[in-house]
């Protein structure tokens, strides 16, 4: 199983962070070895002092692709889930600063919070209209709407088909909105897909 990434997905988020907005999707990945055991705290590794959430849309492939042509990429995905690709955003700016690859920043054990649930495509009305939220210690810090992704769902799948065949059970995290932050020890992050509850997170 392979996680592929989309940075820079929502526009506003790109500006917070300083960033222009792509033209083409900017594309990482993480290792299996990254998926935080349900239920299992987050431990802030030791390198790092600025450990950013950010809570993403994820859909899971059931099909087996390569090249897929926009107008057929909704045949290889039917669900929907939710989790964080928690970012080292201090090891990261130092990394992008270099010119290096973002891995250690974001690719670390327990980087990819997946929760517990896919729900079906077929559930949502329009699959460019799925609400989802984070909360810090019960306050919403982000609220995103797969309505404002500069690329949607089938682009994504387009375009990350062109560089990696993508095989049942990857997951593609599709970018986060705006309202990215910091965490520390005693946090807890719990995300709403729809208003339901998908994971809870402690920090320790
Ligand atoms: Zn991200």
């Amino acid at each position: 199983m392979k996680i592929i990434c989309i940075g820079r997905n929502y526009s506003e988020h790109a500006k917070e962070l300083g960033n222009s907005v792509p033209t083409e999707p900017v594309i990482f990945c993480k290792p299996d070895s990254s998926v935080l055991p349900r239920s299992n705290p987050l431990y802030i590794p030791e390198w790092t002092n600025d450990l950013h959430y950010e809570v993403e849309l994820i859909i899971k492939i059931d099909r087996l692709g390569k090249f897929i042509e926009k107008q057929f990429a909704s045949r290889y995905y039917s669900s929907v889930g939710l989790g964080i690709d928690f970012t080292a955003r201090d090891v990261q700016e130092d990394l992008k600063k270099k010119g290096l690859p973002w891995e250690k920043a974001k690719s670390f054990d327990g980087s990819a919070v997946i929760g517990k649930d896919f729900i079906s495509m077929d559930d949502f009305p329009d699959r460019m209209n799925i609400r989802f939220e984070l909360k810090k210690n019960g306050v919403i810090v982000q609220k995103g709407n797969s309505a404002d992704m500069i690329f949607d769902f089938d682009s994504i799948i387009e375009n990350t088909s062109k560089y990696f065949t993508l095989k049942i059970g990857d997951l593609i995290y599709t970018g986060t909105p705006s309202g990215v932050g910091k965490v520390e020890v005693g946090d807890v992050l719990e995300g709403y897909l729809e208003g339901k509850k998908m994971f809870r997170v402690v920090i320790k």
